[in-house]
């Protein structure tokens, strides 16, 4: 008789099966139903082939498509397998074609391809109906352990090198898995669904093809990325078109040009040029921030871009960091050596020399120390995109330098003034992600416990909707991240907030303890902004290129209907100005329906038109933005309805 392993099953229910009952057989065993929907299990927490063998006691989640608790597990699973399936597909219409990898990414996956002709856009309706085809058989997914010499032979014998490569790269004290769909075979990690057939054959698209070198070295050879986004049902994949489309709509790239907002140019990749009325809309946004910041206890201050390389020696980021720091070289008179300097790509050791000066004690803590930083770190060009990812780029940074106790009240505060911020720019959503501590680490179990424990009541305040990232905190510290939904649903990740235990320590922070000891201070990094760079894209994108009034580059145009009326027009436009409203006066002599849509385009909230009545009677005729007609009142009246609608959100009654 085989020996019995106890399975314990999510709802608690414990049944009894022989060892190596598969996970499969104990999904038939619960139901037959269960059986067919089965994708996938989760072995005690770990995702796994259903045609695994349980060895042990153990807990047992079967997947299936509906399973909303394992979800996110699900749609890698269908995302890995149409990799796969991609992969065979190519190889089956282009048999020349040399395969190499093919990972999950966000919404999809991507496959890279050696191949000497370029795939197009117009392979991708034969490749997906060779996918199509492939599901449609329900070939069953196999696996097998291979020893690490077959596994080369074989690779050699089918003259797939770069699988050759991949094979001998795995760690001798690792198990070179093969994974079969139907009779195409790939290198792979598993796991996988049970058969081609569960991939939802309308619900996955392939959407480009791009260049990629093998190992992203481009001293190697160039091949074929092919891109591809996959989703559980038609109507998943069916909402991530529409939004990719209205996203391309409200590109911020394309709306900054027309609105003349800033430029970004080859002299300096990933650096913006801000042009007046972009620089309007930023300074508006910094007159903002630095508002809510001092209202909630910071002091603001400004630390140099050019740090002598011993500062960043010194915290450590001249050895973690440097691939991404601009290094500058200069000679120092007097000097026999030339001084290697740093620009900062963050604040934060700066900002310790500030702390640093003066003897500090228990009573000015916490200090909170802000800084609309300017930093620079080196991107790949690949990876800028817009302001969205940028070189050059201004944190709303600050520093809470405070005792482990106030851990939890600084949380709170700053959650308080997030949410605050995020709901005055139009972000009703946002979501709280808790990063717990990882394996390798600085500072005891005790100070972590205590922080993590700080952060994580002081969110529960606020919701107890958060997620929490066991082993995804920082080195020196647990973390909060903040992401907000915008209006086409994507989320966007800009607030954070990080406790430091490790640079208090390496730059020798310390305060006097009312007991007359030196104690060092935990140190938080914070952002809600993220960078005010990257935030400006997200706005632009949020609102479609029209902005609320308070934040519109130009906030009303007085547009003469007839040139009689250009004086009065000049006149009204300067007295807007004086009210310190964003002005601009149209005496083109142009029909005035056509002025109305231009800049009804360009999202100017307020259109004041004047014509002969008008300048006889003193009156304006004013359009609001996205409403219908027009409405005739005293100039005077117009002036006090834009100036109280123009006011920043923090600033009304
Ligand atoms: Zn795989
Ligand atoms: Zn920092």
């Amino acid at each position: 008789m085989s020996e019995m392993i106890t399975i314990t099953l999510p709802d608690g229910a414990e049944r009894e099966f022989p060892r190596g009952t598969t996970g499969a057989e104990v999904a038939t065993a619960i139901s037959k139903s269960l059986g067919k929907a089965a994708l996938a299990a989760k072995i005690d927490g770990r995702l796994a082939d259903l045609s695994e063998p349980l060895e042990a006691d153990a807990k047992l989640a079967i997947l299936t498509a509906k399973d909303e608790a394992n979800r996110q597990d699900v749609l890698e699973l269908i995302r890995h397998d149409c990799a796969h399936i991609m992969a065979r597909a190519v190889q089956e219409l282009w048999p020349e074609t040399k395969v190499t990898i093919g990972p999950v990414i966000d919404k999809g996956w991507y496959y890279d391809f050696d191949r000497e002709e370029p795939f197009t856009e117009e392979d991708f309706a034969a490749i997906e109906k060779r996918m199509r085809q492939i599901i449609e058989k329900r070939e069953p997914v196999t696996t097998e352990t291979w020893e690490r010499d077959r596994a080369i032979r074989h690779y050699e014998a089918s003259n797939e090198l770069y699988k050759v490569e991949l094979v001998e790269a795995i760690p001798e004290d690792q198990k070179i898995r093969m994974y079969w769909h139907g009779h195409w075979q790939d290198l792979c990690r598993g796991p996988h669904l049970a058969h081609t057939g569960q991939v939802p054959a309308d619900a996955f698209k392939l959407m480009s093809v791009a260049g990629a070198y093998w190992r992203g070295d481009s001293r190697n050879k160039m091949l074929q990325r092919i891109y591809g986004v996959a989703f559980a049902s038609k109507a998943e994949l069916e909402a991530h078109l529409h939004m990719l489309e209205e996203a391309a709509k409200r590109d911020h790239r394309r709306i900054g040009r027309e609105q003349q907002l800033f430029h970004l140019q080859e002299e300096a990749p990933g650096m913006v040029f801000w042009h007046p009325k972009g620089w309007a809309v930023y300074r508006v946004l910094e007159d903002y921030m630095r508002r809510r910041l001092t209202a909630a206890g910071y002091q603001e201050i400004r630390t140099p871009q050019v740090v002598d390389r011993k500062l960043w020696e010194a915290s450590g980021h001249w050895d973690k960091y440097r691939e991404n720091m601009f290094i500058t070289e200069i000679d120092e008179e007097h000097a026999n050596e030339k001084r290697v300097n740093a620009l900062k790509p963050m604040n934060c050791p700066c900002h310790v020399q500030v702390y640093n000066h003066g003897l500090k004690s228990y009573r000015d803590l916490p200090l909170r120390l802000a800084e609309f930083g300017s930093c620079h770190r080196y991107e790949s060009s690949g990876s800028m995109h817009g302001l969205m990812r940028v070189r050059g780029f201004t944190q709303d940074d600050a520093h809470i330098f405070c005792t482990e106790d106030q851990i939890e009240d600084e949380t709170a505060r700053f959650i308080d003034l997030l949410g605050s911020v995020y709901r005055d720019l139009g972000f009703e959503r946002f979501d709280i992600k808790l990063s717990t501590r990882p394996e390798v680490r600085v500072g005891s179990d005790a100070v972590w416990d205590k922080a993590e424990a700080a952060l994580e009541a002081a969110v529960r305040k606020v919701t107890n909707d958060y997620e929490v990232d066991p082993g995804e905190g920082a080195f020196y510290g647990p973390k909060l991240d903040f992401k907000l939904t915008d209006a086409i649903g994507r989320e966007w990740q800009c607030g954070t907030f990080q406790a430091d235990f490790n640079l208090p320590e390496r730059l020798g922070a310390e305060y006097v303890t009312p007991d007359g000891d030196k104690a060092r201070p935990v140190m938080m990094h914070r952002a809600i902004l993220g960078s005010f760079e990257r935030f400006l894209g997200i706005l632009i994108e949020n609102c479609a290129g029209r902005f609320p009034t308070w934040l519109a580059p130009v906030q009303a145009v007085v547009a003469t209907i007839v040139s009689d009326g250009d004086a009065y027009a000049e006149v009204l436009a300067q007295r807007l100005r004086d009210a310190g409203l964003r002005v601009e006066s149209d005496l083109r002599n142009e029909k005035i329906n056509y002025k109305v849509r231009e800049h009804s385009s360009a999202g100017v909230p307020y259109i004041l038109a004047i014509g002969r009545q008008e300048v006889e009677a003193g009156t304006v005729a004013v359009r609001r933005l996205g409403q219908q007609g027009q409405k005739v009142m005293p100039f005077g009246e117009a002036l006090g309805l834009i100036a109280e609608d123009a006011r920043a959100p923090d600033l009304r009654g």
